[in-house]
């Protein structure tokens, strides 16, 4: 496959014509290549979209969402070759591509379609009592001699009419990373084009795959040119040149907390609206009165699934230590029991780790795991070659792998691994375990495990997290803020506030 930029309406190929390979994580293999943009494509991009803006953010919302439908209707209809394009260049298992990536990414775009389609902020009524209370800021409005205008007798009024306005803040960079291609990307263009911004997304280089597929189908859906745009390459080349250039007016990326303060560093200064959504390290908190048959699942899906690459995997568990050992042999005969495999096999439920550097970086973190005295319950390794089938001899498969003896403060449950590894923590008490939960310099999510609900909700109200689970994983309603507290971000997205993030405010006052 050529991944090639989506610019000004038509799918084009890098101006200084240089690529890089797109690999199979699960094969090892080339399978295609993707622009290596730089400025003079970000530039061409930033231009098309700023010649874009003004009719597109004078659309009506309803034109923008109907648009916006339409692409996910396409991206339904062609549903199977996004998930095999996702699942072949991410290394994840295609069940799991096909089951969330793909889906989630059709329901962020009609999500936004719906929501913006009924948005408009309530206006702000101020009726002012005769001698109105001094506390009312407009009381001065109803001072007792109205014959008297000037600079210190204002002319008084008896009501106050206040309308925010959302007009949309102008051309947003949205940058995204290599774990759920689609389902990121998507979360960001989708807010951004319904609120009337133009675009210029940099997806991850590592998985140019799907975003090309969107590309290519905004065309098809009738977006204007220069609306949508996506611009492959480098984050130090591409990426840079976007954050940087001044025809961007917000900016929002998902990545790594190192690349986001380096983005902030940019963007600060030259006061653009940012949104960062960061690392993690979460804590999935299992009490001695959990009901394992929902912790055990529950708990296995938050530390493996999508090879424990996601933000939100509960890397670090913590088991109340009257049942640590009970609940830690039930969990690693779990472990043990993943399939890893062919991601395009079904019954695959662990698929490659998403690329070879990503496959070191593990092993570096597992090694020095093993230097800070930690035993390791299963996995620890590669997978051997000959345990997966031919096709997958040269692929990037970690085993999935479990810890313990590790301190708390240590780097293992200090630092974002972002692969198939969990560390389990002992703990004695619920301020113990929100000791070590918030212990940490992320805070991006965490679940607890208790059945008794009073408990897990006074534990959860302690936790430094953006969203808390309680008996429960990964589930969202698109309505609700989503990001960090400390490192793991700033600013929030989902629902309105996605909405806000991309608009200005200007407040309209009226007195009468
Ligand atoms: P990354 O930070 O290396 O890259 C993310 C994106 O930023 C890529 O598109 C990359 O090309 C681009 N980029 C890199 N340097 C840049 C620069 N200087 N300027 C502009 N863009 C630049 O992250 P990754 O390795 O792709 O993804 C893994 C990380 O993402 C993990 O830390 C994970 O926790 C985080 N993540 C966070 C969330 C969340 O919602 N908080 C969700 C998914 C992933």
């Amino acid at each position: 496959m050529e991944c090639l930029n989506l610019i000004d309406g038509a799918m084009r190929s890098p101006g200084r014509g240089a690529w890089l390979e797109v690999q199979e994580p699960a094969t090892g293999g080339v399978i295609g290549r993707c622009a290596a943009s730089d400025e003079i494509d970000v530039d061409r991009a930033v231009d098309a979209a700023r010649r874009a803006f003004p009719e597109w953010s004078a659309a009506s919302a309803a034109d923008r969402a109907d648009r916006l439908d339409r692409l996910a209707a396409i991206i339904e209809r062609d549903a199977e070759a996004f998930a095999l394009a996702e699942s072949t260049d991410t290394g994840k298992p295609l069940s799991i591509a096909r089951s969330v990536d793909v889906p989630r990414g059709v329901a962020n775009l009609r999500f936004f379609a719906d929501l913006v389609r009924g948005w408009s902020e309530p206006p702000f009524e101020l009726t002012i009592a005769s001698g109105g209370p001094a506390r009312q800021p407009a009381a001065a409005g109803s001072h007792s001699r109205p014959q008297e205008t000037g600079l210190l007798h204002p002319r008084p009024f008896a009501s106050m009419h206040s309308v925010v306005q959302r007009p949309a803040s102008g051309v947003a960079a949205c940058i995204s990373p290599w774990n759920l291609p689609i389902y990121l990307l998507t979360w960001k263009i989708a807010p951004a084009l319904a609120a009337g911004c133009t675009v210029v997304a940099k997806p991850s280089e590592v998985t140019p795959m799907s975003a090309t597929m969107l590309a290519e189908r905004a065309i098809e859906a009738g977006f204007p040119a220069g609306v949508l745009n996506v611009v492959h390459g480098r984050g130090s080349d591409a990426g840079a040149a976007l954050v940087a250039h001044e025809g961007v007016t917000a900016i929002t990326f998902t990545g790594g907390t190192a690349t986001g303060a380096a983005i902030a560093r940019v963007a600060a200064p030259r006061f653009k609206r940012l949104s960062l959504e960061l690392g993690g390290k979460n804590a999935a908190i299992v009490c001695a009165d959990a009901d394992l048959d929902v912790a055990l699942p529950g708990v296995l899906r938050s530390a493996f699934l999508n090879q424990g690459q996601i933000c939100l995997c509960g890397s670090r568990i913590l088991i109340e230590r009257g049942i640590y050992e009970r609940f830690r042999d039930a969990l690693l005969e779990r472990v043990r029991a993943l399939r890893v495999g062919d991601p395009l096999d079904s019954e695959t439920e662990q698929g490659a780790v998403t690329s070879r550097e990503h496959l070191l970086k593990i092993e570096r973190a597992v090694a020095q795991a093993v230097e800070l005295g930690g035993r390791v319950l299963c996995g620890g390794a590669r997978v051997e070659r000959a345990s997966l089938p031919a096709r997958c001899a040269d692929g990037c498969f970690w085993s999935p792998t479990l810890l313990e003896g590790l301190s708390p403060s240590c780097a293992t449950n200090q630092e974002e691994i972002f692969g198939p590894v969990a560390t389990l923590i002992p703990f004695e008490g619920d301020s113990e375990a929100v000791e070590i939960a918030n212990g940490v310099r992320y805070g991006l999510a965490a679940s607890v495990w208790s059945g008794n609900s009073a408990r897990a909700e006074e534990l959860a109200s302690h936790l430094h997290a953006g969203t808390v689970w309680i008996n429960c994983w990964l589930v969202r309603d698109l309505r609700v803020p989503f990001g960090g507290w400390k490192e793991s971000g700033v600013g929030r997205e989902g629902g309105f506030d996605a909405l806000r993030f991309f608009t200005e405010s200007r407040t309209v006052v009226q007195t009468r």
